[in-house]
């Protein structure tokens, strides 16, 4: 059980079933800290978890503000859900929506050695496509692969009511 977290009928607690949303899910919302505002960027993502550790995997481009971000302070928070579906109901309370979601903090590491990369990368299209992808140094290197090491996550999942 996690401290704190409301309507707990909700929470996942089956790892089963928070993989699940982990497979179904391709978009997370990477939070940073940028000195003491917020800074929030979606991105695809890849995933591993072996031995109950969470590993998520990030690429994008070698220059940016999250990459400037995250080499000075490498802590991130993460959210991401899938299975997102509006519901109606006779008065406006009822109304809602369905999802199933994970969060979690983790510390960040823009991986340098070109055998991280590409596994990392790999891992990353597993992720997105079901395919072994394989990769060289030459590929790469033009892009920034990012590991995240999953500290804490937790999951939930709101269903649709019965009669909505
Ligand atoms: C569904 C989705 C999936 C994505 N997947 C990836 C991915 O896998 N890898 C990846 O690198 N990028 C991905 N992007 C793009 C990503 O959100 C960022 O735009 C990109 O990574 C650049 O981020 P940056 O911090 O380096 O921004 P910079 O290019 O340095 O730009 C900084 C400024 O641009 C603005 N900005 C940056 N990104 C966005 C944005 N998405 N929307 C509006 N304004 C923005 C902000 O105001 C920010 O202050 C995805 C975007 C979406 C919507």
């Amino acid at each position: 059980m996690t401290p704190g977290l409301t309507r707990r009928e909700r929470e996942v607690t089956d790892i089963n079933e928070i993989l699940k949303i982990l497979n179904k899910t391709k978009i997370v919302h990477i939070a940073l800290v940028d000195g003491d505002e917020p800074y929030v960027v979606p991105m695809n993502y890849g995933y591993t978890y072996d031995n109950g550790k969470l590993t998520l995997y990030l690429h994008g481009a070698t220059e940016g503000k999250k990459l400037d971000l995250m080499r000075k302070n490498p802590k991130v928070f993460f959210s991401m859900e899938c299975d997102v579906e509006p519901f109606s109901g006779q008065v406006a309370c009822q109304y809602g929506t369905s999802y199933s979601s994970v969060m979690g903090k983790g510390i960040a590491e823009i991986l340098e050695k070109p055998e991280d990369k590409m596994k990392g990368l790999s891992l990353f299209m597993k992720s997105q496509t079901g395919i072994d992808f394989q990769f060289n140094e030459r590929l790469v290197s033009a892009v920034s692969v990012i590991k995240i090491d999953v500290i804490q996550f937790t999951a939930k999942h709101r269903p649709k009511p019965i009669n909505a």
